[in-house]
């Protein structure tokens, strides 16, 4: 089996959906990933600088760098400003990462967003990951992909909803679970 980038098919999945499941199939992505040694790259956008969950620490474990793009800021403010100058400046890191060709595997954990509320414009975001080197896989999550997306990427799933324990029971979220 070769995992060469002279051979690989480089394919762009998005995780979409109302359901849970999206960002931890992506982290499920990871742990395959890091098993060939893949050198890959997660983009957190939403999160902030300050959140530090379970899959933060596992992915040190294995010399994967999960970036939150919020840089401590909060990201969803009331200033829409702000969240579009926080997704512009997490948008040029990911162009960099995609030119550097360090990456062999580009998580873009929550992008969707960026795009269902305009922070970035959705051509220049979809022309970037179509000119991608052909050996990138990147990984889309987020709610609401827009069908621009959807008609760009290989591998869609969608997500959906059947039962939620916040929603039956109340039940908070649970590490190891949710975070
Ligand atoms: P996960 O990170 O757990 O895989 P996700 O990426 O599919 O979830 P997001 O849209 O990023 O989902 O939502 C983040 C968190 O919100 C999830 O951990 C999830 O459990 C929680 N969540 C999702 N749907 C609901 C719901 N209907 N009610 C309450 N909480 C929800
Ligand atoms: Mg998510």
């Amino acid at each position: 089996m070769s995992t060469d980038r002279a051979t690989r098919r480089g394919l762009l999945l998005v995780n979409t959906g109302n359901g849970k499941g999206k960002s931890t199939a992506a982290l499920g992505i990871l742990v395959r990933a890091a098993g060939y040694n893949f050198s890959i790259g997660m983009f957190q956008f939403i999160k902030s600088a300050e959140t530090r969950y379970g899959e933060h620490i596992a992915a040190e474990l294995l010399g994967v760098d999960i970036v939150p793009l919020g840089d401590g800021f909060t990201w969803l403010s009331d200033d829409i400003a702000a969240d579009r100058v926080l997704a512009e400046k997490g948008w040029e890191r990911i162009c960099e990462a995609i030119a550097s060709e360090q990456f062999d595997i580009l998580i873009l954990d929550e992008l969707t967003y960026c795009l269902t509320y305009g922070w970035l414009d959705e051509a220049r975001v979809l022309e970037t990951l179509r000119n991608r080197p052909s050996w990138m896989h990147v990984v889309v999550t987020g709610r609401n992909a827009s069908p621009g997306l959807i008609e760009l990427a290989d591998l869609v799933t969608e997500m959906h909803l059947v039962k939620h324990p916040f929603r039956e029971k109340g039940i908070p979220a649970q590490p190891g679970i949710e975070l």
